[in-house]
């Protein structure tokens, strides 16, 4: 497979941008060697610069569930461009956004829209801690929640901890607050928050899991955090800038029944433009400014190229039989991976809800973030070149999900499934 036009622009981008990208995990370190400069996608697929063409289930890291280019999307964007880009004033295709999320996410009474997710967490929980009028927040080892300093740790061994950064450029002082738990352990949760009596704002998490592979919560687990967190007056969070609309209209709320206080979205929502948004109850989202004294702003919030791009998504999503394709060609796929895995002796764990699935090469149960640890990412990487090599581009980590869209016909994965059947025989 041709790749030399990928290889100078990436030597060429290496120059002017770190990496060469613009967001680390792009430029395939994970997976050794060059990554490949994306000319245009359409449906299903992508295409290269050196012109192969490539079945994606990267979807831009999620948002893409219309797949690339649907038309309806790039008509309303053109039409919203040639009324002009930005305003900075109110529009009513705002409003219509922030209407159609209110009406489908449970916990939402009143949301505002910012630029990304990580805005959108950082946001909620700047205004968590302007309700609680408390200084800590827990977070859950392995949840990714965007690049936002305190959000960047982790915690030590499995056990609560203070939160140490894994990135340089934080300030020990910034992750002080921050304390970290596994997740599926209600108890560990409940030791750290009497441990810290008062002193806690927020529970953030992703309700699946989505940053570590795919992992589920277990049954009962998110009505365990409910509890636990009403009883302490701890706002929850659930961060679902990838399962919002994305695992059920009504995001993973919907889908187990469980109502957080406040809920950050992004991806979906701006159908593959800049979108975030954090809202929640009434009374919690009346802190922000203008109305409280929580201070949240944006030059190109609410833009509306991205608003009427979220719009019209949106509004597919809300078409009778959209998740109930979604569920069925994302269980052949992950069916037809089980059996390959299973017909050939390879040690895998299968992960699936709804349209977003995993399958990592551990002998383990994956249950939290020390789980997916285990996986052997020296044969995610062999599976990664062989399943490119067949056209098939899957994230470039052994602990990036893969999304299946409404455009993946049933060609798409059966193509996908043996292809995929031929690398796992040769692993
Ligand atoms: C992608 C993601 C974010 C960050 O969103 P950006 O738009 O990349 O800033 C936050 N939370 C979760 C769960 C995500 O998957």
């Amino acid at each position: 497979m041709e790749s030399n036009k990928s290889l100078s622009a990436w030597q060429k981008s290496q120059q002017y941008i770190p990496g060469g990208v613009n967001s680390p995990v792009r430029n395939f370190s994970k997976v050794g060697e060059h990554p490949r400069f994306i000319d245009r996608g359409a449906g299903s697929k992508i295409y290269d610069i050196d012109g192969n063409e490539y079945i994606d289930y990267v979807a831009s890291w999620g948002p893409l569930v219309l797949g690339h280019a649907h038309p309806d999307v790039v008509k309303a964007v053109n039409a919203a461009a040639s009324r002009g880009t930005s305003f900075g004033a109110p529009t009513t295709l705002e409003t219509e956004l922030a209407e159609i999320i209110v009406n489908a996410v449970p916990s939402i009474e009143q949301v505002r829209l910012v630029n990304s997710g990580t805005e959108a967490t950082m946001s909620a929980i700047r205004v968590a801690r302007g309700y609680t009028g408390r200084d800590k927040i827990i977070k859950i080892d392995g949840c990714y929640h965007g690049h936002v300093d305190y959000l960047l740790a982790k915690a030590g061994s499995g056990v609560a901890t203070f939160g140490l950064s894994d990135s340089g450029g934080v300030p020990e002082d910034f992750a002080r607050n921050t304390l970290t738990v596994p997740f599926n352990d209600p108890e560990t949760l409940k030791t750290t928050i009497e441990a810290n009596a008062d002193e806690v704002a927020c529970l953030i998490l992703e309700p699946i899991m989505g940053n570590m592979g795919i992992i589920p919560p277990r049954e009962g687990y998110l009505n365990e955090l409910r509890e636990i967190t009403e009883q302490h007056g701890i706002v929850l969070i659930f961060d679902e800038v990838i399962t919002g609309f994305r695992v059920a209209y009504g995001g993973a709320q919907s889908y187990y029944g469980v109502i957080p206080d406040m809920t950050c979205l992004g991806k979906i929502i701006g159908g593959g433009l800049p979108v975030g948004a954090y809202g929640g109850k009434r009374e919690i989202m009346q802190c922000v400014a203008p109305e409280g004294d929580v201070y949240q702003a944006g030059t190109l919030s609410g833009n509306p190229l991205a608003v009427s791009a979220g719009i019209t998504t949106l509004k597919k999503l809300a078409e009778p039989g959209v998740y109930e394709q979604l569920e069925s060609r994302a269980a052949t796929l992950a069916s037809g991976l089980a059996e390959a895995t299973q017909k050939h002796g390879i040690d895998a764990w299968h992960s699936r809800v709804g349209s977003m699935l995993m399958l990592y090469f551990t002998s383990e149960s994956v249950t939290d973030a020390d789980g997916a640890r285990t996986a052997d990412t020296e044969r995610f990487r062999q599976y990664f070149w062989g399943l490119l090599e067949r056209g098939v581009s899957v994230a470039p980590s052994q602990f990036e999900a893969g999304f299946v869209s409404l455009v993946h016909s049933e060609e798409d994965i059966n193509t996908t499934v043996q292809a995929a059947t031929e690398v796992i025989a040769n692993l």
